[in-house]
């Protein structure tokens, strides 16, 4: 139906005669000369119809914005005065011979090229929003990342496998997503969290090296970054070491962004995971940004004011200190915003110093707490952060988790609000994360999945789980976690162990893992992977802000599709066929 692509025309085409097909993206009336903007997925072009053109001059003075139509025109040079320099094929036009409406279009919901529409309403029509030229670029970034990716996994020797929809609970410690079965009654399918269990038997199966974009489901309450149905390049290889696990992935992260966003990331830089939560309260650590939290719990433990020395004295609390330079402008009104912001995150306030003449000792500096802490104290301080004059510095006592997370969310937002970034990408492996964190009712969770090799013998796990760690490694991009693995167990007594930490029951082992345990005696090789979360990977190389602007079709903030209007009602022969029964919540008519 076409010879070009109307973005792909430009002054090597003039005098030649092309049929084009696209969308109106604009219809102008000037005076007896109508111009369009015909768009396809290449670009836009201006095509002119003047009267001469008979017939095709009354169909395009007929269409409207959105019209899909074809197009047989002859590619002419724009004169100099009306060479439009922002546009890539500005250079030329397409003098109009023939038009056919090949379909009409109601009036768009929203205007395209209006940038402050609701995402309510692009996510609704989301086929109209993903004509936006924006929208286009990314999704074609998209597949050029994944094309990259296969090529290079397929040029490491990886293959590609897939792994079911439909099947049991794969723990990534969510929510799982259920699916009745209508032939066995009463019983339901889980939709996989990852494919891990599956990978890891590829493994026992002897694939050595196997890989996949993979959809992933987790029924969780949605942040910014996440979604219900999410994409994993999903990697799992054997007789690898982590050293060589990393750095075969590390190679594909580095290889995207040379090949394509000419970007050169280096080598990445590791860091011990206790370092990332002294230092800087996360495990995702954003070293784009120059500020640190110090940790001056030693220089509060005899003072009389009990909000710093409760917590110096409490061995699960942490008493840390974040210097900003050229804080000393920060406002009183942007203190008290960001004092409700570490709120969030359970702090109970926001202490703070500004340093505004430290020659002049305790006089040069400014604060409501210094009365409480002594001048002795304060000093001390001061030296151990190495305060300098225009420096504000931030304070944080409290539980450990809380002081790591208000304290480590705010160096975040003070990084962005007074644009301390020192360069544009800042990757990093985070490495050594403890095997298990403590819930509040002191039982414990593993940190990564079950799956994952404690560095010590079961003996020694089961002997002291806290202390454990874990061969796991994320790999880290701009304060952002692209991809996570580790090397996993591959005996079946170590599975074992670390099941009964968790305090699954022999019985409950043998129900939900009885396959993973009996694969790993029948020769199970060292096996180890990662996987990355492509759609954070994309956002962040395209520089979009929600990840659903890096997903066609994605779902709401409330984990809704409002455009198919799923998840949706179903009939109750369909329940009936599925021996189920909803029960209305009370209060419900
Ligand atoms: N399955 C893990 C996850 O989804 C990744 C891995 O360990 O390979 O986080």
């Amino acid at each position: 139906m076409r010879t070009q692509y109307c973005g792909a025309l430009n002054a090597s085409f003039i005098d030649q005669e092309v049929t084009l097909c696209g969308w109106v993206d604009r219809r102008r009336d000037h005076g007896g000369v109508i111009f369009i903007d015909l768009r396809d997925r290449d670009g836009i072009v201006q095509v002119v119809f003047d009267p001469d053109a008979a017939d095709h001059f009354t169909t395009a003075d007929k269409v409207r914005s959105e019209y899909v139509l074809q197009v047989k025109g002859r590619v002419r040079a724009r004169s100099e005065a009306t060479v439009n320099p922002n546009m890539a094929t500005g250079e030329v036009e397409v003098y109009g011979l023939e038009v056919t409406i090949l379909n009409n279009a109601e009036t768009p919901p929203f205007p395209l090229h209006d940038n402050s529409v609701g995402e309510d309403v692009r996510l609704r029509y989301r086929y109209v929003d993903l004509r936006r030229q924006e929208m286009q670029n990314r999704l074609r970034f998209r597949s050029k990342v994944t094309t990259a990716i296969r090529n290079y996994l397929d040029g490491e020797g990886f293959l590609d496998i897939e792994t079911p929809i439909l099947t049991r609970a794969t723990p990534e410690g969510a929510r799982d997503y259920l699916v009745p079965s209508r032939t066995h009654e009463g019983k339901f399918f889980a939709l996989p969290q990852s494919p891990q269990l599956f990978k890891q038997l590829l493994m026992v199966s002897g694939f050595d090296r196997y890989y996949q974009i993979a959809k992933c489901f987790r029924d969780e309450d949605l942040r910014a970054d996440r979604q219900p149905e999410f994409t994993q390049i999903d990697i799992e290889t054997s007789f690898m070491s982590d050293e060589q696990i990393m750095s075969v992935t590390e190679g594909m992260i580095r290889e995207l962004f040379q090949s394509l966003k000419g970007v050169d990331l280096g080598e990445f830089p590791r860091m011990p995971f206790a370092e990332a939560m002294e230092k800087y309260g996360s495990d995702k650590p954003d070293l784009r940004i120059p500020l640190e939290l110090v940790e001056i719990k030693d220089l509060l433990k005899d003072i009389d004011f009990k909000v710093f020395a409760g917590p110096a004295n409490d061995p699960k609390c942490r008493v840390t200190a974040m210097k900003v330079p050229g804080g000393v402008n920060i406002s009183r009104k942007q203190i008290d915003d960001y004092t409700r912001f570490v709120s969030i995150y359970g702090a109970k306030g926001l202490a703070w110093i500004k340093v505004n003449d430290l020659a002049a000792g305790i006089e040069g500096l400014q604060s409501p707490i210094i009365k409480f802490l002594g001048d002795e104290v304060t000093m001390n301080i001061m030296q151990r952060l190495g305060a300098a004059d225009g420096d504000i510095i931030f304070f944080g006592a409290d539980k450990s988790k809380v002081v790591s997370e208000a304290l480590g969310a705010l160096r975040c937002k003070l990084g962005a609000d007074l644009e301390l970034y020192t360069c544009e990408w800042a990757p990093l492996w985070v490495v050594d994360f403890p095997m298990f964190e403590e819930n509040d009712d002191g039982s414990l969770t593993a940190l990564h999945h079950p799956f994952t090799s404690p560095n010590c013998s079961p003996e020694e796990l089961e002997a002291n789980p806290s202390a454990a760690l874990s061969v796991a490694y994320d790999m880290v991009l701009n304060g952002t976690e692209l991809g996570g693995g580790s090397v996993r167990i591959h005996s079946s007594a170590m599975q074992q162990a670390v099941f009964r930490v968790l305090g699954i029951s022999a019985e409950e082992q043998r129900e939900k893992f009885g396959f993973l345990l009996d694969a790993l005696q029948y020769g199970a090789p060292p096996h180890g992977g990662l996987a990355f979360g492509l759609d954070r990977l994309i956002m962040l190389m395209t520089g979009a802000s929600s990840i659903r602007d890096v997903i066609a079709f994605p779902k709401t903030q409330t984990a809704a599709c409002v455009m198919t209007d799923a998840p949706g009602a179903v009939d109750n022969d369909q329940l009936r066929e599925l021996s189920i029964r909803v029960k209305k919540k009370e209060g419900n008519s």
